[in-house]
Formats: structure tokens, C-alpha cells, sequence
């Protein structure tokens, strides 16, 4: 019986990094949308700025909102290298609890799961590098 509870508790901990993993990106995709829309208000106000200005325009009228953009543009990189990370740490957890005690090495070309030992990516062909 030890041997399935193994593999229960191999499950709900699998279940758990899923669920929490779901939930970090759910709220990490939510911020990459606020911050889009944000940037989609400022180029308007830009683009009044420049129009109802149109014959007296001077680009220091909209260099905070320029500012502004260039920082969410920034804050949306964090964003998504955050996300990559996230998804990074799934696949080890994930991979290492579905093959149960086997830990598996990652591809560095394609990404894919292979059983250590190998030299070449099962999927890619690609050289393993551990
Ligand atoms: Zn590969």
C-alpha cells in the first residue's frame, strides 16, 4: 500500500503546484492586460495631444506620457520573464512527479522531457546538455 500512497501523494502535489501555478498566471496574464489597456489610454491621449495641438505642438507636452508607456512596456517584460519562469519550474515539478522517482533533463533546443542518460533530445535530435 505504501507504493500507492506514494503515488497519491505524488498526485495532489502535482495538483497543487498545477493549481497555484494557475492561479500566479492567471494574475500575471490579468496585470499584462492592465498594463496594455494603460498604454492603449496614453497613445490616445497622445494622439488628441498632437491633434488639438496641432499647430503648436511641442513633443514636451506628451514626454511624461512617453515616459509613462516606455515603463509599462518594461513592467510587461518583467511580466511575461516572470511567466516564463513559472512555467519553467511547472515542467520540472511536473516532469519529475510523472515519472515518479526519475528525474528528467530538459531539452535546451525543444523544451522536451527526455530520461537522463541520453545524449541526444528524443524528440529534436538535439545534444543534451546536463
Ligand atoms: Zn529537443
Amino acid at each position: 500500500m505504501a507504493g500507492f500512497m506514494d503515488s497519491v501523494n505524488k498526485g495532489f502535489a502535482t495538483l497543487n503546484v498545477k493549481t497555484s501555478n494557475f492561479m500566479e498566471s492567471s494574475k500575471i496574464r490579468a496585470a499584462i492586460t492592465n498594463k496594455e489597456t494603460e498604454i492603449g489610454d496614453l497613445m490616445r491621449y497622445i494622439g488628441e495631444t498632437v491633434y488639438l495641438n496641432r499647430n503648436v505642438f511641442s513633443i514636451s507636452m506628451v514626454e511624461q506620457q512617453l515616459a509613462d508607456i516606455k515603463a509599462k512596456y518594461d513592467e510587461i517584460e518583467d511580466l511575461k520573464r516572470q511567466m516564463s519562469q513559472l512555467e519553467a519550474t511547472e515542467k520540472n515539478i511536473i516532469g519529475g512527479a510523472a515519472s515518479g522517482a526519475e528525474a528528467k533533463i530538459f531539452c535546451q533546443q525543444c523544451g522536451a522531457p527526455n530520461r537522463q542518460g541520453g545524449k541526444f533530445c528524443e524528440k529534436c535530435g538535439s545534444p543534451l546538455v546536463y
